[in-house]
């Protein structure tokens, strides 16, 4: 696909190339003060956190590691059940370590949450989370994003690391995926 033909693939571009630099600049300057003097754990969920991760972690200006893991909901079609199953799991032991999730976007949370508890069940001293995006309308479990970027509505987005069927996520902004593409 020639990507100067994806505008007929969008119905709009949500979030600029431009303005999700600017966003992730503005998280990684809280982070660096929050995890100033720790040695944090980066913990990337593949692979939709591909382009976050590579660029937050660029952004900081303090020490970090990064692993990452592969996960896969349990569920029908497009919905997230909440039951995951580890494709990929961390290489790093997670005893004592300042964890920080980095994932692309939030939907119903409910893989999120999952991973959370079982980060948490295996001795990190704390575990958070920083989202580039989340749709807060799908909401189904409270979950606490500690780092947020941008609240969108609830309509299916691709670029910036997020596709449909494998495609778009070399796309730079972050769009609205057209209808006619997945109907
Ligand atoms: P949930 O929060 O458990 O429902 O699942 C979130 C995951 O679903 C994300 O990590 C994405 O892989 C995928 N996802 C949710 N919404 C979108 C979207 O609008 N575009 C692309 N992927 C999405």
């Amino acid at each position: 696909m020639d990507y100067s033909d994806i505008a007929d693939d969008l119905t709009e571009v949500l979030i600029t190339e431009k303005q999700i630099h600017e966003k992730i600049e503005e998280l990684a300057r809280r982070i660096e003060v929050d995890y100033a003097n720790d040695k944090l754990l980066l913990v990337g969920v593949l692979r939709g956190a591909v382009m976050v991760m590579a660029d937050l972690a660029r952004a900081l200006r303090i020490p970090i590691e990064m692993d990452w893991m592969a996960v896969s909901s349990y569920g029908s079609g497009t919905q997230s059940s909440g039951v995951v199953r580890i494709l990929k799991d961390l290489d790093t032991d997670l005893h004592g370590r300042k964890v920080l999730i980095v994932e692309d976007i939030i939907d119903s949370g409910l893989t999120l949450s999952w991973l959370r508890t079982n980060l948490e069940s295996r001795g990190a001293e704390s575990v958070e989370i920083c989202a580039l995006l989340r749709k807060p309308d799908a909401a189904k479990v409270a979950v606490d994003v500690k780092y947020e970027g941008f609240e969108i509505p609830n309509a299916f987005v691709v670029g910036y690391g997020l596709d449909y069927a494998e495609k778009y996520r070399n796309y730079r902004d972050i769009g609205v995926l057209a209808p006619h593409v997945y109907e």
